[in-house]
């Protein structure tokens, strides 16, 4: 099965120049999301995590099945104000301007191994925001795991000193 085809590219979404990559074709398919869950796992099972870390919002679809079939917890990184209690808050630079991500802080623990679950890799500025989040907390990420890698925004090296995991390359 090649989950590619399971992708669709959206012309000018969410602007003008931007080819959109859409995975809810992938997520409307039962047998291509659980092919793709088990690819997304595969070499995760003997790496002792114990959370995935999610990140808003096509993140968290993958990233609570890939905990549940990891048999580990869940913890969403969420945009600022979305999330109660003590958080710990990082920002990151987009094109124009910046934007942040939110972590409650209590639920990653001193020395917990994380797994970082995105759905698609552009330039790296969200997911290393994450895992700087997961240190804050005392954490340590063990792989960031994509479902999609756009290579050519180079996203790779803003996360050069993590391992690294993309189901599909563009
Ligand atoms: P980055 O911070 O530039 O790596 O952007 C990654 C974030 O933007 C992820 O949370 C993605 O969900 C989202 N994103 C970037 N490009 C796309 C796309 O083509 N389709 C869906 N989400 C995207």
């Amino acid at each position: 099965m090649d989950l590619k085809n399971y992708i669709s590219d959206v012309p000018d979404f969410p602007k003008e120049g931007i080819i959109f990559k859409d995975i809810s074709p992938l997520l409307a398919s039962p047998e291509a999301t659980g092919h793709a869950l088990e690819l997304l796992s595969k070499g995760l099972h003997d790496i002792k995590a114990t959370k995935v870390v999610g990140i808003e919002s096509r993140g968290f679809l993958f990233g609570t099945l890939l905990a549940q079939q990891l048999g580990l917890g869940f913890v969403p990184v969420r945009k600022p104000g979305k999330l109660p209690g003590n958080v710990l808050r990082e920002s990151y630079a987009l094109e124009y301007g910046t934007d942040h991500i939110e972590i409650q802080a209590d639920r990653i623990k001193q020395g917990e191994l994380v797994i970082v679950h995105d759905d698609i890799l552009a330039t790296g500025g969200t997911a290393s925001a994450a895992c700087r989040l997961i240190e804050r907390c005392g954490g340590k990420v063990v792989q960031c795991n994509f479902l999609m890698e756009l290579g050519f925004l180079n996203g790779r090296e803003k996360l050069k000193n993590y391992a690294l995991h993309s189901l599909m390359h563009i």
